[in-house]
């Protein structure tokens, strides 16, 4: 694909205001606090592709055409990995956390990176070759739910192609990186839709879907022709309305399950945000389609149904866009149970038949075989914690609900939690040892309804519910909310245990039983941080399986037993699945680093973003590799914390008012944990001037070039003034707490 020797450009297409000029696009650098451009500078370059004749490619986001995050390569192998270690790296820009796992074509790596940048950089050297930074809206980070992130390119002969938070969909050659054409991909672009997601080959189309169903949305996928970018169909996942017209038959059907008085206006959700898998054989398009928006069902359809096409495998023909078959996970979804996590396809002998199925282990924590010509259940047993169903009834497969699956009249301890068993992190499927790795967490959550009466908000967050996780602290069992609630050993009788734990598990798709686990919550076992290792997953023929850590270490352990292996420590937090390639016969092992995403933005100490940052970096290893080269260690000062600048105010009102609006507005980035976050501040800790020009910030949009868009359609005056209320209440709270016990940590910057 790239010519033995040619000459590239290397660092950023913001340095060509020409070619974008021509084209007509806007320019706008990112400019979230860590989060800009490349500085390397514009220069010429040439560079001696690798062998490719000779090299083991990569060149879809699983690694085959099964999505297995499986390599055949044998190199590296359970009698040597003892000697892996560093080969080289590249460092990248954003701050926001890496969910790339990066394609390998020619000796060349590709992959994205926050907001839809893009790059290729030089497999054997780590040189890089050239980078794209699109131009993005920055008003759209407002709209996401689970982090700044992007989870990946595609490859087509000689398109790479890759989506933008803002809905574009863009054709880069693979070359230059220059543009070929890029789509519009959103039907509104003031409803709640943004793009996390990587794009789809499916024959000659290049197929997305978007993100955004708790932000007002209703999903779909679009198929574009992959040469020319024109658009050949789009699929919706949800009825606009109960009686039409539709926009495609499919529609019909599903508006059946739907009770005609449900809020179509809200969108209802179901969008496609991460998987597909594409069947070249029996050309169909597999997608996995999202949660309902809002969660609460009585609320959102009243009088029931499954409510199609939400939390749903769904299967296309993608010359027609004509849906073949589909499987729903979760009839009715109620708790945020998205069917989007990442399938695999396989053979599988099973009962002695030999089976073509399409394994998917999605957040409501069942792991599901299905026959993919067919959408047969075949199979479906919990790889998790799980209550709200009993079993899946292997004669209709349909889950069985229980008692503990309904919140709307009183509060429920309900497992999964809104986390997921599982989520985006791709598990990995092994043919040689027949198992399924999976990144598991386990947490249960307590769901209770709001008392305030809901409220549609155009482009704003619909999903209405409130759900608590079983930690201690402000933000779980100590919270205002919790106080509200029956107490948690009253909630959690009988239920399973609430000591929330991450781990890798190994599973077996043909029995549907645990061979082996290794718990993975590293020293935060009981916190929602329990998760921050369960990074995505790579294993090999080798007989190994790798994971990326939040600590910063890579672990290469046995994929028969489980044990570990040996360990790389990188100094930088990973939550990407890594992928291996090999050059000349030499096999690497690459992984993005760079945490974040719907783990949250708050780094423990323990985590190497808490001591390194969470600057991005390409890392690429190799048998006798050295030592990783660490980062600078973030010089802290955990001095007293000094007094609000504001006077506390006496309005209890207008306080309490403030936090349910921050709650609904502000609490999906500004956390408000101890801890370093990724350039998100911490709102207890506003500056002065940050107080002083508090309105301004929230409805003129006045620091939207850092990522803080206006909230001027969602929010009033008065409203903002009772967010500020709540603010400063919390600001002198959290000062009266930290001077009594001491404990704080390096704050953000404001
Ligand atoms: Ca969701």
């Amino acid at each position: 694909m790239i010519n033995a020797t040619q000459t590239l450009w290397a660092g950023s297409l913001f340095s060509r205001p020409m070619r974008f000029a021509r084209i007509g696009f806007a320019l706008a650098v990112i400019s979230v606090s860590g989060c800009g451009p490349s500085s390397d500078t514009e220069q010429a370059v040439t560079f001696t592709a690798s062998n490719a004749a000779t090299s083991a490619e990569w060149p879809l986001s699983g690694g085959d055409e099964n999505q297995s995050y499986y390599s055949p390569l044998t190199n590296i192998n359970r009698d040597n990995v003892t000697q892996l270690g560093y080969a080289w790296h590249h460092d990248l820009p954003a701050e926001h956390g890496y969910e790339t796992t990066p394609l390998m074509v020619d000796g060349v790596l590709y992959g994205s990176g926050p907001t839809g940048t893009a790059f290729a950089i030089d497999a054997v050297t780590g040189e890089s070759l050239w980078r794209f930074e699109p131009p993005v809206d920055l008003g759209f980070i407002r709209k996401v739910c689970c982090g700044v992130v992007n989870r990946g390119v595609a490859i087509q002969d000689d398109n790479l192609y890759v989506a933008a938070l803002d809905g574009y969909l863009y054709a880069l050659d693979i070359h230059s990186g220059e543009v070929q054409w890029r789509a519009d991909t959103f039907i509104d672009r003031a409803r709640g839709y943004t793009i996390t997601g990587a794009p789809y080959m499916a024959g000659d189309k290049v197929v997305i879907g978007n993100a955004g169903a708790e932000f007002d949305a209703r999903g779909y996928i679009t198929a574009y022709d992959a040469q020319t970018g024109e658009q050949r169909w789009r699929f919706f996942t949800v009825p606009a309305n109960a009686d039409g017209p539709h926009e495609h038959p499919e529609l019909e059907l599903a508006a059946r399950t739907w009770d005609p008085n449900s809020l179509w206006e809200v969108g209802l959700g179901g969008t496609v945000w991460d998987a597909m898998v594409y069947d070249a054989k029996l050309n169909l398009l597999y997608v996995g389609t999202g949660n309902a928006a809002p969660y609460p069902r009585k609320l959102r359809s009243p009088d029931g149904g499954d409510n199609l096409y939400l939390v749903s495998i769904l299967a296309i023909n993608p010359d027609s866009g004509r849906l073949v078959w589909h499987y729903q996970t979760t009839p009715g979804d109620n708790w945020d149970y998205t069917a989007t996590q990442k399938m695999i396809l396989a053979d599988l002998v099973i009962d002695g038949v030999a089976r073509q199925v399409i394994m998917q282990a999605p957040k409501n924590g069942f792991f599901y075989v299905l026959d993919r010509r067919t959408g047969d259940f075949i199979s479906a047993k919990p790889f998790a914690a799980v209550n709200w169903a009993s079993h899946v009834d292997p004669q209709t497969g349909r889950p069985v609900e229980t008692d503990q699956a309904e919140y709307f009249a009183e509060p429920k301890l309900i497992f999964p939690g809104p986390q997921g068993a599982h989520n985006w992190q791709p598990m990995s499927y092994n043919p040689e040892t027949g198992l399924v790795y999976i990144p598991v967490k386990e947490a249960g959550a307590i769901w209770t309804m709001p008392d305030e009466p809901f409220i549609y908000q155009k482009g704003g967050l619909n999903s209405h519910s409130q759900y608590l996780f079983t930690t201690p602290g402000e933000w779980g069992l100590d919270s205002p909310l919790a106080k509200t609630l029956p107490p948690i050993e009253e909630l959690a009788e009988g239920q399973p245990d609430t000591t929330i734990r991450g781990f890798l598990r190994a599973w077996h798709p043909v029995t549907q039983t645990l061979a082996w686990e290794q718990e993975t919550s590293g020293p935060w076992a009981g916190t929602m941080n329990a998760f921050w290792n369960g990074g995505g997953v790579l294993s090999t023929a080798g007989g190994l399986v790798f994971q990326g850590r939040g600590t910063g270490d890579l672990v290469a352990l046995d994929a028969s037993t489980g044990e570990e292996l040996h360990r790389v420590y990188v100094g930088l937090s990973m939550m990407a699945a890594p992928m291996t390639y090999a050059v000349d016969g030499q096999q690497y092992i690459a992984i993005l680093t760079g945490t974040g995403g719907g783990n949250g933005n708050d780094y423990a100490p323990g985590m190497a973003a808490y001591d390194y940052g969470n600057a991005g970096r390409l890392v690429s290893f190799k048998l006798g590799g050295g030592k990783v080269p660490l980062r600078a260690k973030i010089a802290r000062d955990e001095g007293a914390l000094t007094a609000p600048p504001v006077a506390r105010l006496d309005a209890a009102e207008a306080i309490n008012r403030g936090e349910v609006l921050y709650r609904r507005n502000c609490a999906k980035c500004h956390s408000n944990i101890d801890g370093r976050g990724s350039g998100i501040p911490d709102l207890r800790l506003m500056s002065t001037d940050t107080h002083a020009t508090f309105n301004q910030i929230v409805l003129e949009g006045t620091r939207a070039e850092r990522g803080m868009g206006s909230f001027a359609d969602l929010l009033t005056v008065d409203e903002v003034d009772d967010l500020h209320a709540y603010l400063i209440e919390e600001a002198w709270r959290h000062y009266e707490r930290t001077t009594k016990t001491g404990e704080w940590h390096q704050p953000n910057a404001q």
